[in-house]
Protein backbone atom coordinates (compact mmCIF):
# COMPACT_ATOMS: atom_id res chain seq x y z
CA UNK A 1 0.00 0.00 0.00
CA UNK A 2 3.07 2.17 0.90
CA UNK A 3 6.21 1.87 -0.67
CA UNK A 4 9.02 4.71 -0.18
CA UNK A 5 12.35 4.23 -1.86
CA UNK A 6 15.29 6.13 -0.99
CA UNK A 7 13.67 9.17 0.01
CA UNK A 8 15.15 12.61 0.62
CA UNK A 9 14.34 15.78 2.15
CA UNK A 10 16.38 18.70 2.91
CA UNK A 11 14.55 22.27 4.47
CA UNK A 12 16.32 25.35 3.16
CA UNK A 13 18.05 27.32 6.40
CA UNK A 14 18.85 29.91 4.60
CA UNK A 15 21.72 29.77 2.29
CA UNK A 16 22.60 25.90 3.93
CA UNK A 17 20.17 23.14 3.59
CA UNK A 18 19.03 20.85 6.68
CA UNK A 19 18.95 17.20 5.53
CA UNK A 20 16.00 15.46 7.48
CA UNK A 21 15.40 12.41 5.92
CA UNK A 22 18.52 10.45 4.62
CA UNK A 23 17.44 8.01 2.21
CA UNK A 24 13.92 6.49 3.93
CA UNK A 25 13.19 2.72 2.41
CA UNK A 26 9.82 1.77 3.85
CA UNK A 27 7.04 -0.97 3.10
CA UNK A 28 3.67 -0.94 5.03
CA UNK A 29 0.93 -3.30 3.94
CA UNK A 30 -2.98 -2.71 3.94
CA UNK A 31 -4.23 -3.24 7.86
CA UNK A 32 -1.11 -2.57 9.57
CA UNK A 33 -0.63 -0.55 12.47
CA UNK A 34 2.35 1.06 12.44
CA UNK A 35 4.30 3.50 15.22
CA UNK A 36 7.54 5.90 14.00
CA UNK A 37 9.28 6.26 17.11
CA UNK A 38 12.20 8.32 17.77
CA UNK A 39 14.00 11.21 19.71
CA UNK A 40 12.94 15.25 19.26
CA UNK A 41 14.23 16.40 15.63
CA UNK A 42 14.69 13.07 14.19
CA UNK A 43 12.36 13.48 11.31
CA UNK A 44 9.52 11.96 12.19
CA UNK A 45 6.62 14.50 11.16
CA UNK A 46 8.39 15.04 8.16
CA UNK A 47 8.10 11.66 7.55
CA UNK A 48 4.69 11.93 8.08
CA UNK A 49 4.15 14.23 6.17
CA UNK A 50 5.16 12.77 2.96
CA UNK A 51 3.23 9.92 3.57
CA UNK A 52 0.10 12.14 4.12
CA UNK A 53 0.63 14.22 0.48
CA UNK A 54 0.96 17.03 2.85
CA UNK A 55 4.72 17.68 1.99
CA UNK A 56 7.33 17.34 -1.20
CA UNK A 57 10.44 15.07 -0.75
CA UNK A 58 13.53 15.38 -2.76
CA UNK A 59 15.03 12.27 -4.32
CA UNK A 60 13.75 8.99 -4.12
CA UNK A 61 10.29 7.89 -4.82
CA UNK A 62 6.99 7.41 -2.99
CA UNK A 63 4.29 5.17 -4.36
CA UNK A 64 0.73 4.82 -2.60
CA UNK A 65 -1.57 2.00 -3.77
CA UNK A 66 0.73 1.93 -6.62
CA UNK A 67 0.59 5.53 -7.65
CA UNK A 68 3.82 7.15 -8.04
CA UNK A 69 3.54 10.52 -5.43
CA UNK A 70 5.64 13.16 -6.17
CA UNK A 71 5.53 16.91 -7.66
CA UNK A 72 1.62 17.13 -7.13
CA UNK A 73 -0.43 19.81 -7.53
CA UNK A 74 -2.04 20.83 -4.11
CA UNK A 75 -5.19 20.24 -5.71
CA UNK A 76 -4.20 16.73 -6.74
CA UNK A 77 -2.68 15.89 -3.60
CA UNK A 78 -6.36 17.40 -1.45
CA UNK A 79 -7.94 15.06 -3.85
CA UNK A 80 -6.14 11.97 -3.14
CA UNK A 81 -5.86 13.12 0.61
CA UNK A 82 -9.80 13.52 0.73
CA UNK A 83 -10.29 9.97 -0.95
CA UNK A 84 -8.22 8.15 1.32
CA UNK A 85 -6.42 9.89 3.89
CA UNK A 86 -7.37 10.78 7.40
CA UNK A 87 -5.26 12.74 10.08
CA UNK A 88 -5.15 13.01 13.84
CA UNK A 89 -2.90 15.86 15.77
CA UNK A 90 -1.32 15.92 19.13
CA UNK A 91 -3.39 19.27 19.43
CA UNK A 92 -6.55 18.28 17.96
CA UNK A 93 -6.89 20.83 15.31
CA UNK A 94 -10.94 21.30 16.08
CA UNK A 95 -12.51 24.14 15.11
CA UNK A 96 -13.19 26.30 18.26
CA UNK A 97 -16.46 27.69 17.72
CA UNK A 98 -17.79 25.08 16.06
CA UNK A 99 -19.62 22.08 18.34
CA UNK A 100 -18.72 18.33 18.22
CA UNK A 101 -20.91 17.39 15.96
CA UNK A 102 -20.40 20.13 13.55
CA UNK A 103 -16.22 19.66 14.07
CA UNK A 104 -17.27 16.18 12.89
CA UNK A 105 -19.35 16.85 9.98
CA UNK A 106 -16.37 19.46 8.53
CA UNK A 107 -15.05 17.00 5.88
CA UNK A 108 -18.76 15.80 4.52
CA UNK A 109 -19.38 19.50 4.26
CA UNK A 110 -16.10 20.06 1.92
CA UNK A 111 -17.42 17.03 0.18
CA UNK A 112 -20.86 19.10 -0.68
CA UNK A 113 -23.21 17.37 1.65
CA UNK A 114 -25.95 19.04 2.74
CA UNK A 115 -25.91 19.83 6.16
CA UNK A 116 -28.97 17.57 7.67
CA UNK A 117 -27.30 14.75 6.05
CA UNK A 118 -23.81 15.68 7.26
CA UNK A 119 -24.88 16.11 10.86
CA UNK A 120 -26.88 12.77 10.80
CA UNK A 121 -23.72 10.62 9.99
CA UNK A 122 -21.39 13.02 12.32
CA UNK A 123 -24.03 11.79 14.99
CA UNK A 124 -22.89 8.35 14.21
CA UNK A 125 -19.49 8.52 14.10
CA UNK A 126 -20.23 10.65 17.69
CA UNK A 127 -21.93 7.52 19.39
CA UNK A 128 -19.05 5.50 18.04
CA UNK A 129 -16.91 7.17 20.06
CA UNK A 130 -19.58 7.23 23.00
CA UNK A 131 -19.84 10.71 22.70
CA UNK A 132 -23.24 11.47 21.87
CA UNK A 133 -24.45 13.35 24.81
CA UNK A 134 -21.35 15.61 23.62
CA UNK A 135 -22.77 16.80 20.13
CA UNK A 136 -23.59 19.93 20.89
CA UNK A 137 -20.73 20.95 23.32
CA UNK A 138 -17.86 22.76 21.93
CA UNK A 139 -14.76 22.09 21.83
CA UNK A 140 -13.21 24.38 25.37
CA UNK A 141 -16.54 22.47 27.05
CA UNK A 142 -14.44 18.97 26.39
CA UNK A 143 -11.34 16.83 28.15
CA UNK A 144 -8.46 16.53 26.07
CA UNK A 145 -9.55 12.69 25.62
CA UNK A 146 -13.12 13.90 24.12
CA UNK A 147 -11.68 16.84 22.14
CA UNK A 148 -9.21 13.67 20.88
CA UNK A 149 -12.39 11.37 20.14
CA UNK A 150 -13.97 14.03 18.30
CA UNK A 151 -10.86 14.37 15.91
CA UNK A 152 -10.45 10.89 15.58
CA UNK A 153 -14.77 10.77 14.48
CA UNK A 154 -13.95 13.30 12.00
CA UNK A 155 -10.68 11.56 10.19
CA UNK A 156 -12.99 8.85 9.61
CA UNK A 157 -16.12 10.45 8.56
CA UNK A 158 -14.47 10.02 4.95
CA UNK A 159 -13.95 6.29 5.38
CA UNK A 160 -10.12 6.94 4.79
CA UNK A 161 -8.37 3.73 3.91
CA UNK A 162 -5.03 5.30 5.81
CA UNK A 163 -5.15 7.24 9.33
CA UNK A 164 -2.22 9.33 10.36
CA UNK A 165 -2.00 10.54 13.47
CA UNK A 166 1.18 12.91 14.58
CA UNK A 167 1.36 12.00 18.39
CA UNK A 168 -1.91 11.68 18.88
CA UNK A 169 -1.90 10.77 23.21
CA UNK A 170 1.03 13.90 23.46
CA UNK A 171 -1.08 15.78 25.22
CA UNK A 172 -2.77 13.41 27.13
CA UNK A 173 -2.23 11.74 30.76
CA UNK A 174 -1.84 7.85 30.84
CA UNK A 175 -5.03 6.34 31.40
CA UNK A 176 -6.76 9.00 28.47
CA UNK A 177 -3.74 7.87 26.06
CA UNK A 178 -4.74 4.10 26.53
CA UNK A 179 -8.47 4.68 26.10
CA UNK A 180 -6.68 6.86 22.66
CA UNK A 181 -5.10 3.98 21.80
CA UNK A 182 -7.64 0.97 22.64
CA UNK A 183 -9.44 3.22 19.88
CA UNK A 184 -7.24 3.29 17.03
CA UNK A 185 -6.87 -0.58 17.36
CA UNK A 186 -10.46 -1.11 16.93
CA UNK A 187 -10.42 0.97 14.30
CA UNK A 188 -7.58 -0.84 13.03
CA UNK A 189 -9.46 -3.97 13.56
CA UNK A 190 -12.31 -2.48 10.87
CA UNK A 191 -8.99 -2.78 7.96
CA UNK A 192 -7.88 0.58 8.26
CA UNK A 193 -4.02 1.12 8.16
CA UNK A 194 -2.80 3.46 11.04
CA UNK A 195 0.08 5.20 11.41
CA UNK A 196 1.10 6.95 14.42
CA UNK A 197 4.19 9.06 15.50
CA UNK A 198 5.18 8.63 19.22
CA UNK A 199 8.06 9.17 21.47
CA UNK A 200 6.17 6.91 24.00
CA UNK A 201 7.91 3.63 24.09
CA UNK A 202 4.48 1.91 26.13
CA UNK A 203 2.18 3.84 23.24
CA UNK A 204 4.32 2.22 20.52
CA UNK A 205 4.04 -1.31 22.37
CA UNK A 206 0.17 -1.05 21.32
CA UNK A 207 0.96 -1.32 17.26
CA UNK A 208 2.32 -4.03 15.50
CA UNK A 209 5.20 -2.47 14.16
CA UNK A 210 7.58 0.25 15.43
CA UNK A 211 9.91 2.07 13.21
CA UNK A 212 12.35 3.87 14.89
CA UNK A 213 14.05 6.91 13.50
CA UNK A 214 17.61 7.70 13.92
CA UNK A 215 19.57 11.00 12.20
CA UNK A 216 17.00 11.03 9.39
CA UNK A 217 17.75 7.19 8.66
CA UNK A 218 15.44 4.13 9.54
CA UNK A 219 17.80 2.73 12.63
CA UNK A 220 15.43 -0.39 13.37
CA UNK A 221 12.40 -1.87 12.24
CA UNK A 222 10.17 -4.57 15.14
CA UNK A 223 7.56 -6.18 14.47
CA UNK A 224 5.67 -7.97 17.66
CA UNK A 225 8.54 -7.46 19.37
CA UNK A 226 11.12 -8.40 16.61
CA UNK A 227 13.74 -7.09 15.04
CA UNK A 228 12.60 -7.38 11.11
CA UNK A 229 14.89 -5.82 9.38
CA UNK A 230 18.37 -7.27 10.08
CA UNK A 231 19.65 -4.56 7.21
CA UNK A 232 18.81 -1.19 9.00
CA UNK A 233 20.47 -2.93 12.18
CA UNK A 234 23.05 -4.16 10.85
CA UNK A 235 24.26 -0.86 8.94
CA UNK A 236 23.47 0.75 12.31
CA UNK A 237 25.66 -1.13 14.13
CA UNK A 238 28.39 -0.48 11.09
CA UNK A 239 27.85 3.10 11.67
CA UNK A 240 28.19 3.09 15.27
CA UNK A 241 31.66 0.67 15.13
P1 LIG B 1 10.36 15.23 14.82
O1 LIG B 1 8.92 15.19 14.44
O2 LIG B 1 11.02 13.88 14.82
O3 LIG B 1 10.59 15.94 16.10
P2 LIG B 1 10.61 16.96 12.50
O4 LIG B 1 10.34 16.09 11.33
O5 LIG B 1 9.50 17.85 12.93
O6 LIG B 1 11.13 16.06 13.71
O7 LIG B 1 11.86 17.88 12.20
C1 LIG B 1 13.11 17.38 11.82
C2 LIG B 1 14.08 18.54 11.69
O8 LIG B 1 13.65 19.39 10.63
C3 LIG B 1 14.13 19.42 12.94
O9 LIG B 1 15.48 19.85 13.09
C4 LIG B 1 13.23 20.59 12.58
O10 LIG B 1 13.64 21.76 13.25
C5 LIG B 1 13.41 20.71 11.09
N1 LIG B 1 12.21 21.21 10.40
C6 LIG B 1 10.98 20.66 10.44
N2 LIG B 1 10.12 21.33 9.66
C7 LIG B 1 10.84 22.35 9.11
C8 LIG B 1 10.52 23.40 8.19
N3 LIG B 1 9.28 23.54 7.68
N4 LIG B 1 11.51 24.24 7.84
C9 LIG B 1 12.77 24.09 8.33
N5 LIG B 1 13.12 23.14 9.18
C10 LIG B 1 12.18 22.26 9.58
MG1 LIG C 1 7.18 15.90 15.34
Amino acid sequence: MISLSNVHKSYAMGSSKLHVLKGIDLHIAHGEFVSIMGSSGSGKSTLLNILGILDNYDEGTYHLNGKLIKNMSEKQAAQLRNEMLGFVFQSFNLISFKNAMENVALPLYYQGVNRKKRNKIALEYLDKMGLLPWANHLPSEMSGGQKQRVAIARSLISKPKIIFADEPTGALDSATSFEVMDILQDINKEGITLIIVTHEHDIAAMTQKIIRLHDGKIAEILENGELKDWKHQYKRELEIA
